[in-house]
């Protein structure tokens, strides 16, 4: 046992950061698209959504879903890209959307300042996984070391954007992470 756990605890000590793992465009079958880098980054915010679609289970399938959100918001919205910077799904590896420093299309009041990052699936009564609210977390605060997020930055949701008027990212999403640390109701 004590084997064990001395095992458990170099794998912790050693285990890869969410930034170290995303998903990249190339590997989930991006389009080729041109996008357009923030007037001032790093950005100030993470903004919070859900898809308010399917969840996704299996990387194979969150590689689906983010072409095929990808393609609603290009081919139905009009958009340029995916509008989201990061995506996450149920087994809690981060998806590359638009990535870091990119000008977003996914809430009107943060598109210029923060990092757009959805949770697939509809989480108005049902959490994410522990991974992937756990992995988000942890991602946030890698954003900020590696400078993609300002040392002073914020962390909000979709309905707090002023500009927005949606119940986006779902209630049991939003009072989860309104329970984060640098949540800001009003950024
Ligand atoms: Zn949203």
């Amino acid at each position: 046992m004590k084997f064990l756990l001395v095992l458990a605890l170099i794998a912790s000590a050693y285990a890869q950061s969410p930034c170290d793992n995303i998903r990249t465009r190339a590997q989930w079958g991006s389009r080729a698209t041109s996008l357009t880098w923030m007037a001032t980054r790093p950005p100030s915010g993470f903004a919070v959504h859900h898809t308010a679609g399917a969840r996704c289970s299996t990387q194979a399938l969150c590689d689906t879903q983010m072409r095929n959100i990808q393609n609603f918001h290009m081919n139905t919205n009009g958009w340029a890209d995916i509008g989201y910077n990061f995506c996450i799904g149920d087994p809690g590896q981060v998806y590359e959307g638009r990535g870091y420093g990119r000008h977003g299309a996914h809430a009107p009041g943060f598109n210029a300042r923060a990092l757009g990052h959805c949770f697939f699936g509809e989480h108005t009564s049902v959490l994410p996984t522990a991974a992937a609210l756990s992995n988000t977390q942890s991602f946030i605060d890698c954003s900020r070391a590696r400078g993609e997020l300002t040392s002073t930055h914020w962390v909000s949701t979709h309905r707090n954007d002023r500009q927005s008027a949606t119940a986006c990212p779902g209630n049991a999403l939003f009072n989860q992470v309104s329970t984060w640390p640098r949540f800001n109701s009003n950024p």
